[in-house]
């Protein structure tokens, strides 16, 4: 297999931020592999939300297509009031901290689950645990997007993207945090586990340039190392942006298309252009020497 390349050149082969049906994807982990394969990328992450459960599936098929995937996970944290998310590249898997940490990440849903169930329960969804489930349709934790679905099949509201405006979203009733461990515990468990901890999509939060400064300022305080310079498309101008904050910084950039299904707005390995930039590429990082190769 080639080599990556050591700048942003020529990346259209590699995606470090996908989801399967191990957390909120429509596709299993087998699947997902096979269309990454289909779509030419040589070098993948899944990162399925606070879990790693897919990976050892998503493997087994990778190397049978002689694609080289690296296991990790889209962690869930809060900083400051709002949900962040850190993407966990793990070159040697979960270790140390980052174990418990897992299991912690999958009782934190579970309570958290059962309290966006009662407050969509007041809202007159009535079995709202029970419908999310169905919606999910496995046993697997659950996460938002199976409450908005249990809201769009029982008529409440007509789409998706209105059950997270009017009541998952940012701020709504439907958005509990509370339970996300803090981001400097968060990152302490990957570095704990040898790995490189990525501040997923940093334009997708909200927030101005300097509160995103002081985000990216406490991440590498805690030992953060990466942040994803584009995730899915963005403007250009922004990109270029962002590179700047992370130069600033000495941070390594990352690249996703945050796919989760077939038919959406992004495929495997569909995502904006990288600008020109001096940044280093993430998997550039001594500790992913083994993965670039
Ligand atoms: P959770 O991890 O349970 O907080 O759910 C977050 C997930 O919900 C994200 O990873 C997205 O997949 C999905 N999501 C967030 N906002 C929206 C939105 N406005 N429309 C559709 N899906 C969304
Ligand atoms: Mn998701
Ligand atoms: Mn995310
Ligand atoms: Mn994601």
């Amino acid at each position: 297999m080639m080599p990556l390349p050591e700048t942003f050149d020529d990346t259209v082969r590699l995606d470090l931020h996908m989801h399967s049906t191990a957390s909120d994807g429509a596709l299993s982990p087998t699947e997902l592999m096979q269309l990454c394969h289909a779509r030419g990328l040589t070098h993948v992450a899944l990162t399925d939300h606070d879990t790693i459960a897919g990976v050892a599936e998503a493997a087994t098929e990778a190397e049978r297509l002689g694609l080289r995937l690296l296991c990790a996970s889209e962690l869930s944290a809060q900083w400051r009031g709002v949900t962040i998310h850190v993407v966990a590249l793990l070159p040697d898997g979960a270790q140390g901290a980052l174990i418990e940490g897992l299991d912690a990440q999958a009782r934190a849903r579970e309570a958290r689950s059962e309290e966006i169930a009662r407050r969509l329960e007041a809202i007159g969804l009535d079995e709202a645990l029970a419908r999310a489930r169905e919606q999910a349709g496995s046993d697997r934790p659950l996460g938002r997007p199976d409450f908005a679905r249990a809201l769009v099949a029982a008529g409440v509201v007509p789409d998706m993207a209105s059950a997270f405006k009017k009541h998952l979203g940012a701020g709504k009733r439907g958005d509990v945090k509370a339970h996300w461990p803090w981001l400097s515990e968060i990152v302490g468990w990957i570095r704990d586990a040898g790995g490189v901890a990525v501040l997923a999509h940093p334009l997708r939060y909200g927030m101005t340039r300097r509160k995103r400064g002081l985000l990216l300022d406490d991440f590498v305080e805690a030992g953060g190392e990466a942040a994803e310079l584009v995730s899915g498309f963005q403007n250009p101008d922004t990109t270029r942006d962002l590179s700047r904050q992370l130069q600033e910084r000495g941070m390594f950039g990352s690249l996703g298309s945050d796919f989760h299904a077939p038919g959406g707005a992004v495929a495997p390995g569909s995502m904006s252009d990288t600008p020109r930039t001096t940044l280093l590429p993430v998997w550039r990082h001594p500790r992913l020497a083994g993965f670039a190769q």
